[in-house]
């Protein structure tokens, strides 16, 4: 029986990473555009500060890839693993004409918060269909229904328009009519991604040399956290002899 692979190519994941990646830098540089009309003055500063948080932001993306990318995969091997292992229920009759049914496919479905294999059955006679999750229970399809009246007596018929499914819902009884629609289904053209990747999405190189550079920042960081605790220390037993010395005795 062939089911849905989670598990892609490692490109995949990459692609989908930077796809991520891109949306959110034209987010921000979309928010610095609209406050252009600002005395030039601020927006210059507003915009120094944009473009240091951009480079810290584009390294920490750059930083955080791999991980994340690690972590989408075992998801999705976890999956597939789960699908793999599931045994199909067995001896399912037709609902029809009582034929034991065939399980075509198998995918993961979650139910009142928790995951389940939902299998689909046919009927090899007259096509007629069962769907059961692991568990047993049946999923069981519920007549469409008026939303003005609540009478089953009802059409549909679908429309699709420059990319966009419109579903329509018919009732005979009291003609209403009920639209549905489902935003693009189609797959947007973004001529701009290449450009895009290249400005927001660092190559390994400009990476790791962030990641080194970072290294050293935080390196320093450490240092100056040390030498102002040394300090600090000095301070306080210096006080501390200077208290002896002027009463005689220590107090705290
Ligand atoms: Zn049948
Ligand atoms: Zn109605």
């Amino acid at each position: 029986m062939n089911y849905y692979k989670h598990e892609k190519d490692h490109i995949y994941y990459s692609d989908l990473y930077d796809r991520h990646t891109v949306t959110i830098g034209r987010l921000m540089d979309k928010d610095l555009k609209r406050r252009k009309n600002e005395p030039l003055k601020l927006f210059k500063a507003r915009k120094a500060i944009h473009d240091l948080c951009m480079y810290f932001w584009k390294g920490e993306e750059y930083a955080k890839k791999d991980k994340q990318i690690q972590a989408w995969i075992s998801e999705d091997r976890r999956k597939d693993e789960l699908l793999e292992n599931s045994e199909q229920l067995k001896n399912i009759h037709c609902l029809c004409c009582n034929k034991i049914m065939k399980c075509f496919d198998k995918s993961l479905r979650e139910r009142y918060g928790h995951e389940y294999v939902f299998f689909m059955y046919s009927c090899p006679d007259c096509n007629s269909c069962r769907a059961f999750y692991n568990d047993g229970t049946e999923y069981r399809v519920k007549p469409a229904k008026c939303k003005k009246c609540g009478s089953e007596n009802v059409k549909k018929s679908t429309k699709k328009i420059k990319g966009e499914l419109t579903v329509y819902t018919k009732c005979n009884k009291c003609k209403n009519i009920d639209v549905y629609t489902y935003g693009n289904i189609e797959e947007k053209k973004d001529l701009d991604f290449a450009k895009d990747r290249d400005k927001y999405c660092l190559t390994s190189e400009e990476g790791q040399e962030y990641i080194q550079s970072n290294k050293a920042v935080e390196e320093m960081n450490e240092i100056w956290e040390k030498q102002k605790r040394r300090r600090k220390n000095l301070i306080k037993s210096s006080e501390k002899r200077r208290f002896r010395d002027e009463k005689g005795e220590f107090v705290l």
